[in-house]
């Protein structure tokens, strides 16, 4: 049975990828940072199913402990064959109140996370000559957002790593691709009010906002063998917000 590692699966598009892969057969590593009760009853709730999966807590921006988590998966379940690097963190506010903290977090986070779990997968992956790569960007990191610029320029850089990563690798046999998703209805968005949601799903062709599992749906797409001659692809899953 094929194994994946999904960051931040403890809640929203994570979650939802989460259930979709261990519904599909794959041994599924949950990863989260400090939703610790969410995690495991995602665990229960894929276990109650027959799925198998197993919760590794660890902050996708150290370099050390995601060499850790992904060897803990491993252990668990055999090589990691596929790497989905989904955790993020928004930031919202003025570019001008944007501390230096602030930049350096969503950085290290956004991009360090993937980058770290790159780090740590491909060796294994190189060697075995397969894997399979999807980083979870955004709409904002394609157009950029008013008010999201540290966001908007880390979802930039994810666009950034996902193609030359697999320009890099592809000859190895791994494929890396992206999502960037819309206005998807998770905790993210929380601070939105009905109102705003409304104005947002007024703005979309498809006249409404998204769902995590449709955001999963596309994940596990690009993931699967099903997109075995799509790499380095930048999927829009916003229901045509940004066309
Ligand atoms: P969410 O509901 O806020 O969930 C975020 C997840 O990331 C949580 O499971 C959280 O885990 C995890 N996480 C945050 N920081 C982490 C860290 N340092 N290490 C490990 N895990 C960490 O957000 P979401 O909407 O599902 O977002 C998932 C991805 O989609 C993000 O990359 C986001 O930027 C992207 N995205 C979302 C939207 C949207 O509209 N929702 C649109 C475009 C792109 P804990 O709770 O355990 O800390």
């Amino acid at each position: 049975m094929p194994t994946v590692f999904i960051t931040g699966a403890s809640r929203g598009i994570g979650r939802a990828a989460a259930l979709l892969f261990a519904g599909h057969g794959y041994l599924t590593a949950v990863n989260y940072s400090r939703s610790e009760a969410e995690a495991l009853s995602l665990i229960d709730e894929i276990r109650s199913f027959g799925g198998h999966a197993v919760a590794i807590q660890g902050d996708v921006s150290d370099f050390a402990r995601c060499a850790e988590m992904i060897k803990e998966a491993e252990d668990a379940f055999g090589p990691v064959d596929t790497l989905i690097n989904n955790a993020g963190i928004s930031c919202d506010k003025l570019f001008t109140d944007t501390s230096p903290e602030d930049w350096s977090r969503t950085f290290a986070v956004n991009v360090g996370g993937a980058y770290n779990c790159c780090r740590a997968v491909l060796p294994g992956m190189i060697s075995r000559k397969r894997g399979s790569i999807v980083n979870v960007s955004s709409m904002w990191g394609v157009t950029g957002g008013s008010c999201e610029v540290a966001y908007s320029a880390s979802k930039a850089a994810v666009i950034g790593f996902t193609k030359a990563l697999a320009k890099e690798i592809g000859p190895s046999g791994i494929r890396v691709n992206c999502i960037a998703p819309g206005v998807i209805d998770t905790d993210m968005n929380s601070r939105l009010s009905t109102d705003d949601k409304a104005a947002l799903a007024g703005e979309t062709p498809l006249c409404r906002i998204g769902t995590p599992e449709e955001a999963a749906e596309a994940i596990f797409y690009l993931a699967s063998d099903k997109a075995r001659f799509i790499t380095g692809a930048v999927l829009n899953v916003n229901g045509g917000i940004v066309i």
